[in-house]
């Protein structure tokens, strides 16, 4: 466990044709944030995301080649081996509601995206390996 602290607190919007991840990441090194949490809404011409195999450790991708809403967007930043690292998970509908989701992959193009991003002040959040799940996790 660690208490946080909240710091500065952004509103952004990502452009039409961007890559969803990788512009999180960017907002997130831009603004000097490497611990803190975002949330966004919106809407994808196509979306990437994993799911992950507990049996095989393994993470499985999942492409969907259609235009959906952002219906939520969560994920936090840290750091791992001195990088910032964007976890976020989101959850899509297509037009007749049927939601789809995951851990947010690079190939997620966005059609318009807000993004609500808020530091965590005066602390570090490290990720490191874990054995037993095969993920990096938050090192707290
Ligand atoms: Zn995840």
């Amino acid at each position: 466990m660690v208490e946080v602290k909240g710091g500065r607190e952004f509103i952004e919007r990502i452009e039409y044709g961007s890559d969803l991840l990788t512009s999180l990441e960017n907002l997130a090194k831009e603004r000097g944030v490497g611990a803190g949490i975002l949330m966004a809404i919106g809407a994808v011409q196509r979306a990437r995301f994993r799911y992950y195999d507990q049996k095989e450790k393994k993470y499985v991708t999942i492409q969907v080649d259609e235009p959906m809403e952002i219906l939520s967007c969560i994920g936090n930043i840290s750091t791992f081996k001195e990088n910032v690292v964007i976890h976020c998970h989101i959850v899509l509908a297509n037009r007749d509601g049927k939601v789809v989701g995951g851990h947010l992959d690079y190939g997620t193009v966005v059609f318009s995206c807000e993004v609500y991003l808020r530091e965590f002040k005066d602390v570090e959040l490290k990720r490191k390996y874990d054995q037993v799940t095969g993920l990096n996790l938050l090192d707290i």
